[in-house]
């Protein structure tokens, strides 16, 4: 207690200011005022007083409170099943109250109170005993008439009885164990022994007519429970089994709620039934826990709705023998997850229906449309069709309908052509022989790409760098080449990349023209590049093929006329056609982070006229055009068809090859953006799983041509050929095998950007990935299969055409170390003093010995040591000496890769 205002005392002891200032006035205090502060010994004083007034002694200490604290230990077994030891400790404490004399005088009272009344009550009971005899004697009150008669008629004497003797009064007894006071109804001592005689008596009759008539009731509800419970049980088995439930909400929710809820009580009143408890048919709303708030809820809900069922005994529920049907949209594919929460069911149980079909997936899987429907059908709900690119369909229709009368644009040409081959040279030549002098103030712009004015027509040439983006925009569903350009050196030839431009070009479905350049230099051989040509099916027109061919020099400038006629001549014979009315049309050709300016986006139009203000829909981002430049970085209101630009005003980069569309609903433009968002999501993760090679061999079965597409590396030319032959063997009438792609040399990112985008398996035979190449595998999910025994490649391709893939054989690479510096040594022949790269190198496992990324010795090590020491292994970022069994030519540079086989069982 602490000095405190009458006000604060009073809110603390939760009394009203005006009663704690009476009682202070009682207790003879001077505070008058709610503000007046009362001590801590003025308190005591006032409480005292409340005590006496209360008729509470101030007992003073009648309290003694003992307490006792042991501590032992006790033995427990831990988890890991040893013994431990812990300490427990044990506080007691035990509380003894003196009690006061009055206390125990009135204890003392209603004890003998108590035996008194188990007298009487005897007494009575013999008395309602003979009572009942009489009555079966032949009285003619009924019986229950007569006991309520009795009843009323002692109840009104009682009460004369209490008005009578005001003494009554109540002690509480206190009960130790419980603190619970009983209140119990004690006559003072006061009264006379005649008095008490006549109470005591009135009473024992008056419990004996309760205690009869209480039997009665009691009987009569057995019956009644009884009554109820046969009707219940003829009820249920005689409910309609076409009775559906009323849904009050169309929601899967409500619709599993409401089963729930039906479940719950039908089990609970089954239960009841049983034990025969079940004497109430209106269900409890105070159940607690989850459920029973559902139910309540439920209940409620069908109160309020005033859903309430006809029979005012019926519970609450009916049986949902008919579930909830959905109509369960399925795009072209759907991840396994998002169609069991669109059926409101659990994944499990849609990977058992797959299962059952013979398709073994994951949640995280994306299943074709007609499979989703066929499980669609299976659990009982409707599946709708639908297309995923609905939103964009629509979109693109409109800008279609928009569009005038059709002219013909400029074609768009791609060079490609293997490095140092000229096709720098030949663009900034092209470039500079058709732009206008001064028009751009020089050529410093670099928006990838430019359109030249010849006297034909405009051709507009894509200068992207590299291979890789041609495939990247074509990946990405977007064919913005029209033409590919391929450049070879007269006097070099047809070299790797020739040859990838040629795979990439014709997967691409483009027509090819090829660029014979450097004519200036005298070592040019055209005939012999032609020849080359032959080999890879490119057979020039003059010799009686289809492809058109220019001799050209960069240098010099000459036959670049008659390589921009050949654009136009195909150009015409592909009849190219767009509108410059309407919405515009396009494709990203590239797009970077500028700081100052934000996104900065190339555009290429392909449709209809873009124009600065309008609200550009790109991939999955959208915004404005906020400024446009030319390719001469002149800013410009308007671009048509064939025309790059270079906008500002999205608020993200976009990829390469994304199509840009002009909406004029933001909404719209948002939807769009969303549901592309979504898509690539879906598209990473069938990618993922698609593109093992189990997979696609797998998924194969679906298509009405099975093709099994291949990109494959080799160490060197004959094994490539013998491969090509042994591949195309493999070919039947039902699986063909398409080689997309090959070469000799280590697998690139371009190889690998080929695999992805014509969903082909990438195998290579004695090469690895460089960097580049498996960190872009490992990002898009692409699978590439490492061999070094022909039959082991072309087995494990075979049976994956016929569906049974045997236990997998496959490598893991452990380690790679490099070789720093070579030692030689008649006596020991070659060490080499390398560093160890990635993983761990082991003394005793397989090795072999990599050139630039291809295998040119395999076999096992001689010795592996650090410093003198002989040891098993080394890991990365340490150095070590090693020597390799059988082999001296190890060199500077060259890779020691360490690797494991293991079986591995295929789970298909
Ligand atoms: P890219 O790697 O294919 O883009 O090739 P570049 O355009 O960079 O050219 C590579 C090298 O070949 C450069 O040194 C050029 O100067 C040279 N080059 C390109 N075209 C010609 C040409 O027509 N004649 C001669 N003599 N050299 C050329």
């Amino acid at each position: 207690m602490t000095d405190k205002s009458i006000q604060e005392l009073a809110l603390s002891v939760g009394r009203p200011v005006e009663k704690l200032l009476e009682q202070v006035r009682d207790a003879g205090l001077p505070q008058r005022q709610a503000e007046d502060i009362i001590t801590t010994e003025q308190q005591d004083v006032l409480v005292s007083h409340l005590k006496k007034v209360h008729g509470q002694a101030d007992s003073g200490v009648g309290k003694i409170t003992l307490k006792r604290k042991t501590t032992s230990t006790a033995k427990v077994a831990s988890t890991s099943g040893k013994a431990k030891t812990i300490n427990v400790e044990v506080r007691k404490k035990h509380t003894f109250t003196k009690p006061n004399p009055e206390q125990i005088a009135a204890e003392a009272r209603a004890k003998a109170d108590a035996q008194e009344q188990a007298r009487a009550d005897m007494i009575a009971r013999q008395k309602a005993e003979q009572a009942a005899r009489q009555e079966n004697d032949g009285q003619k009150l009924s019986g229950e008439n007569k006991a309520n008669a009795t009843l009323e008629a002692m109840r009104a004497a009682a009460k004369q009885e209490t008005a009578k003797s005001p003494q009554k009064a109540e002690v509480v007894v206190k009960k130790r164990s419980t603190n619970k006071p009983i209140v119990k109804p004690v006559v003072k001592p006061t009264e006379t022994a005649e008095q008490r005689k006549a109470r005591e008596e009135q009473a024992a009759q008056l419990k004996a007519a309760e205690e009869a008539a209480r039997r009665k009731a009691a009987e009569e509800a057995q019956q009644r429970t009884l009554e109820q419970m046969r009707q219940m049980a003829s009820k249920y088995s005689n409910e309609d089994a076409t009775k559906t439930i009323r849904v009050v909400d169309d929601s899967p929710l409500a619709a599993g709620l409401v089963g729930q809820a039906y479940e719950d009580s039908f089990a609970k009143e089954d239960r009841e039934i049983k034990r025969g408890t079940n004497t109430n048919n209106t269900r409890s709303p105070k159940k607690g826990g989850r459920r029973g708030q559902e139910e309540q809820s439920f209940n409620q809900n069908q109160h309020k709705r005033g859903l309430k069922t006809s029979q005012a005994n019926k519970h609450g529920f009916e049986k949902p023998v008919k579930k909830q049907v959905y109509d369960v949209e399925i795009g072209s594919t759907i991840v396994v997850a998002d169609l069991a929460q669109k059926m409101a069911v659990k994944v499990r149980e849609v990977i058992k229906s797959l299962m059952k079909m013979g398709e073994l997936v994951t949640q995280n899987q994306a299943i074709d449309q007609e499979i989703a429907a066929l499980v669609v059908e299976e659990m009982g709900h409707n599946p709708v069709l639908v297309s995923d690119t609905q939103a964009e369909d629509n979109l693109l229709e409109a800008a279609e309908e928009a569009r005038g009368a059709q002219t013909t644009r400029p074609p768009v040409v791609t060079i490609m052509g293997h490095v140092d081959h000229g096709k720098t040279s030949l663009l900034d030549r092209i470039r500079r022989s058709k732009v206008a002098a001064g028009e751009a103030g020089g050529i410093t712009q670099h928006i990838g790409a430019y359109h030249v004015k010849t006297d034909k027509g405009i051709i507009t040439f894509l200068d992207t760098p590299g291979h890789a983006a041609f495939t990247a925009m074509r990946s990405r569903g977007a064919q913005a080449t029209d033409i590919v350009v391929l450049v070879v050196a007269a006097d070099d030839g047809v070299m790797p990349q020739t040859a990838e431009a040629i795979d990439h070009a014709r997967a691409a479905g483009t027509p090819i023209i090829v660029a014979i350049n450097k004519m200036d230099k005298e070592s040019a051989d055209p005939d012999r590049v032609l020849n080359e040509l032959t080999t890879k099916e490119i057979v020039p027109e003059q010799w009686g093929g289809d492809v058109p061919v220019a001799k050209v020099s960069a240098h010099s400038g000459e036959g670049i006329d008659e390589l921009l006629d050949l654009i136009q001549i195909q150009a015409e014979l592909m009849e190219l056609k767009a509108s410059e009315e309407g919405a515009a049309q396009g494709v990203v050709i590239e797009a970077r982070v500028d700081k100052g300016r934000g996104a900065v986006t190339s555009i290429l139009v392909q449709n209809g006229t873009l124009n600065v203000g309008d609200l550009v829909l790109a991939g999955a981002s959208y915004g404005r055009v906020r400024a446009m430049t030319d390719e001469n970085g002149k800013r410009i209101k308007s671009a048509g068809p064939s025309i790059p630009v270079e906008i500002l005003g999205l608020p993200e980069a976009p990829m390469a090859g994304d199509e840009v569309l002009v909406v004029n609903d933001e909404k719209k433009a948002r939807e769009v953006a969303d549901a592309r968002m979504d898509r690539e999501r879906q598209k990473r993760l069938e990618r993922q799983s698609a593109m093992r090679l189990e997979n696609i061999m797998a998924s194969m079965g679906k298509k009405d041509v099975p093709v099994v597409n291949v990109v494959l590396k080799t160490d060197v030319r004959g094994t490539l050929e013998a491969l090509h032959v042994a591949l195309a063997d493999l070919a039947t009438d039902e699986v063909k095998v398409r080689i997309i792609g090959s070469g000799v040399g280590a697998i690139t990112e371009s190889d690998v950007t080929l695999a992805e985008s014509s969903e082909a398996v990438l195998l290579g035979f004695n090469v690895r990935a460089d960097n580049t190449a498996r960190q872009k595998a490992d990002i898009d999910g692409i699978d590439i299969r490492y061999y070094s025994v022909i039959y082991q490649l072309i087995d494990d391709v075979k049976d994956a055409m016929s569906g049974k893939l045997a236990p997998e054989h496959r490598e893991t690479i452990l380690g790679v170390a490099q070789v720093r510096e070579v030692f030689r040594s008649s006596k020991f022949g070659a060490a080499a003093g390398c560093m160890v790269m990635e993983g761990t190198i082991y003394r005793n496992k397989p090795i072999r010995v990599l050139r630039d990324d291809v295998v040119v010795f395999q076999g096992e090590l001689e010795s592996l040591r650090r410093y003198k020491d002989d040891v098993n292994e080394v890991r990365a970022g340490i150095e070590c000496g090693l020597a390799v069994k059988g082999y001296n030519d190890i060199k500077e540079l060259d890779k020691i890769e360490v690797y494991d086989v293991q079986q591995i069982k295929r789970s298909l």
